[in-house]
């Protein structure tokens, strides 16, 4: 099936036109400087007309599900409606992608739609992992609890490195480790989620480009007393100019190694704090899970950064985790020694093509 997966942000929509069968990319593109969600996708329109083999379905990434989906579904109002109730959860996202299913339902009236949850993958997370330890009232009022992110890529990932393994995922515990400007980390038992780092928004867990993963939310009113802003505006450095850019300057992963190399203090301690905060996380889930069959890296850095890779396995031995340092360096599928009791693989996420597949078997299915 030939599916049209939009991710609709607040100024921009990235759309691709995915076979979901091969994965393979038949258009794609972005649309930037969005002033409406309508006129982008006209843009859309424009830049895919003419194509010989016509969009047969849409697939839209929403990035917050709530405690509702835990699986793809079908839009329409009602969903409509939902995906609008979840808007407090999310409202640094869910409002651009509802503009962006408003728009698409608009232009594209006759296909069939579906909506992807970021975070329907983590509905298996068991109460031990997803509620924190707050009034219970937040928790049954407010909707305050780990919901867990990137969830698409982390199914996707974890799939695929079952296929490299040769062994179904239902005899695997696996840590899958989203390296992106966005990063988080989740145990995979058997197939499902059961631990993952990012909370009730993307923010928590680990350093990001631009977000601090974990802090002290004393953090917060500390900072808003001493310097005399809001606590919204505290939080607001917290999502955008904190993690990598906080730390040294810059987000991105490339110009840091560089910088490192160079000799540039600040470049080498945020490269260090991002890997360790992952160590750290990787020591947690191999607890969690009670061993571990093998730990993947995926997205930007987790696929082309061999120092990274290589700080976040130093010094873990003792959880059975070693890399073969050329395999490494050349990011082979497996980088670890043969005869590693954990397996330490590279696995390339693809985000649209897990949307299209997902699209495709859900009105397959009705
Ligand atoms: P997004 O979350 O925006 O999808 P990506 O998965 O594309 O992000 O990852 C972006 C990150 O990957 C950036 O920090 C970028 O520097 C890093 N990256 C890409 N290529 C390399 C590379 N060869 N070495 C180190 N980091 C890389």
């Amino acid at each position: 099936m030939r599916v049209l997966v939009l991710n609709s942000g607040s100024s921009s929509v990235k759309y691709q036109l995915v076979d979901s069968d091969t994965g393979e990319r038949l258009a794609g593109g972005i649309v930037e400087e969005v002033v409406d969600h309508e006129s982008a996708l006209s843009e859309v329109v424009a830049r895919i007309e003419g194509m010989d083999q016509p969009v047969e379905a849409i697939g839209h990434r929403v990035v917050h599900g709530g405690a509702v989906f835990a699986e793809p579904a079908l839009i329409d109002d009602e969903l409509v409606e939902v995906v609008g109730e979840l808007v407090p959860l999310a409202p640094l996202h869910n409002p651009a992608n509802l503009a962006g299913i408003e728009a698409a339902r608009a232009t594209w009236p006759e296909l069939p739609q579906v909506a992807v949850f970021d975070t329907a993958f983590h509905r298996t997370l068991p109460p031990a992992a997803y509620r924190y330890a707050v009034p219970e009232a937040w928790y049954t009022d407010h909707g305050v609890r780990r919901y867990g992110f990137h969830g698409t890529s982390h199914d996707y990932v974890s799939a695929r490195a079952s296929d490299v393994l040769g062994r179904p995922r239902t005899d695997l515990d696996l840590i899958v480790a989203h390296l992106g400007n966005g990063a988080s980390i989740t145990a995979v038992r058997r197939g499902h989620s059961v631990e993952t780092s990012m909370g009730l928004s993307p923010l928590e867990g680990l350093v990001m480009g631009t977000r601090s993963g974990d802090v002290d939310p004393a953090i917060v009113g500390h900072v808003a007393d001493a310097t005399g802003r809001d606590e919204a505006d505290v939080l607001d450095d917290l999502n955008r100019s904190s993690g990598l850019l906080g730390l040294c300057g810059d987000s991105d992963m490339r110009e840091i190694v560089s910088r490192a190399d160079a000799g540039d203090e600040a470049a080498e301690l945020a490269l260090e704090v991002f890997c360790h905060r992952i160590r750290k996380y990787v020591g947690a889930y191999v607890a969690v899970l009670g061993g571990c069959d093998a730990l993947v890296f995926t997205a930007g850095i987790g696929e082309h950064s061999a120092v990274v890779r290589s700080r976040v396995c130093a010094g873990l031995d003792v959880l059975g985790i070693a890399l073969d340092d050329d395999r490494n360096e050349r990011s082979e599928v497996r980088i670890s020694p043969d005869d590693a009791s954990t397996a330490v693989l590279v696995v390339p996420t693809d985000e649209e093509h897990a949307i299209a597949e997902q699209t495709a078997h859900l009105l397959a299915r009705r």
